[in-house]
């Protein structure tokens, strides 16, 4: 799975927040060094990679933490979307805010305010609008159900205080930094295959959003690449049978019936909010949709189409999955029809194209 834009292009204006005990929060937005989007566009590359190294560059924030050490930290990823009206609006950013209170909570930190979490996002978005760093919506990207658009990704992080030693973060910092983004699979081979590395377990951190979670992913995906695939499907702990997720994705599988099922949520699976999504517009549709179980066995036997949601993968379908030597495949690598339908219905709204009738918008400048 190759990925485009999403190194270490970061946005000037970044926002930091220490938490000041008894529920304080001391925030500061910081607009780090720039020129203006076209003068770093004529930059020579050495000299533009200084610049955005500073801009990741965070002083006086120790190298020594829980988090640098053992991982010990927590994560969300969220877009703003420039809109077909000319406003710019982030896409449910009160969910991801919820999410990201819950990862602390699971973390024993002090957990973050979803409201000053909205607030930030919303803020940090749009100071970097008004120095232009922001995309511009594009008519052109209706024709390639927005394959071609582009967005700001939204990166808040917690980091934690100076500590060696196992230990429980008191008193740590939340960050967030922006980055545009287009699409994340690139165009070509989908295939995904299954690993035999295990994600996460029962009574375990698989349902945080936390640092630590990444490691396999990263090295699963890897190995998966290097044997030709795109993406790794990880498949539960203990019996080595049910379906849980893609490596930062959530799966879904359309059956012969009709059915549209992903796996039911619980301790080994991130709630995405993608997922949650998709499961409301597919039932507005009238499609049937299932939170169960579903083996890999059933996959290879009966589904009929497959696509992971994420807010990095929007909507991306499979054109096949192999698990120990069997291969179900799909459309010949041609997005499916009910992950089209979708896939046009969530881009649609989360660009402005489509009445936002659920109410996941949210202007940056309101
Ligand atoms: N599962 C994992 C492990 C992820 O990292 C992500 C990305 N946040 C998802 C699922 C999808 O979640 P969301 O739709 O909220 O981005």
């Amino acid at each position: 799975m190759a990925k485009k834009d999403f190194s270490l292009s970061t946005y000037p204006w970044t926002y930091q927040a220490k938490f000041e005990g008894n529920g304080v929060w001391n925030e500061v937005f910081l607009e780090k060094p720039h020129k203006t989007p076209e003068a770093e566009k004529a930059m020579a590359a050495d000299e533009l990679n200084a610049l955005l190294l500073q801009r990741a560059c965070f002083s006086d924030i120790p190298l020594v933490t829980y988090t640098s050490q053992y991982g010990l930290g927590c994560f969300e990823g969220m877009k703003a979307f420039p809109q077909k009206d000319g406003s710019v609006r982030l896409f449910r950013p009160d969910e991801n805010g919820a999410r990201f209170f819950s990862s602390m909570m699971g973390l024993r930190m002090p957990a973050f305010p979803v409201d000053l979490f909205v607030k930030a996002g919303k803020e940090v978005v749009r100071r970097n609008l008004e120095i232009g760093f922001c995309p511009v919506y594009d008519p052109a990207w209706e024709g390639d159900n927005y394959l071609s658009a582009h967005s700001v990704y939204l990166r808040p992080f917690t980091y934690s205080e100076a500590a060696v030693g196992l230990g429980i973060s008191l008193a740590p910092w939340v960050f967030f930094i922006g980055t545009p983004v287009g699409s994340y699979f690139m165009p070509g081979a989908k295939k995904a295959i299954t690993t035999k590395m295990t994600r996460a377990t029962p009574f375990g951190t698989g349902w945080i959003k936390c640092d630590s979670n990444y490691v396999i992913p990263i090295l699963a995906k890897k190995q998966a690449e290097e044997e030709g695939y795109m993406e790794t499907i990880f498949l539960d702990s203990i019996e080595r049978k049910y379906v849980e997720e893609g490596s930062s994705c959530n799966i879904f599988f359309v059956l012969r019936d009709g059915v549209l099922v992903t796996p039911a949520l619980g301790e080994t699976i991130l709630p995405g909010i993608t997922r949650k999504s998709v499961i409301q517009l597919a039932r507005d549709a009238g499609i049937s949709v299932e939170e169960r179980n579903i083996s890999i066995d059933e996959v290879l036997d009966d589904s009929i189409e497959c696509f992971v949601t994420g807010t990095a993968a929007g909507i991306s379908h499979f054109e096949s999955i192999t698990h120990e030597g069997r291969t179900v495949t799909y459309s010949g690598g041609e997005i499916t029809p009910i992950a089209e339908k979708l896939l046009v219905e969530l881009k649609g709204i989360q660009y402005g194209a489509i009445v936002d009738r659920h109410g996941w918008m949210f202007d940056v400048s309101k």
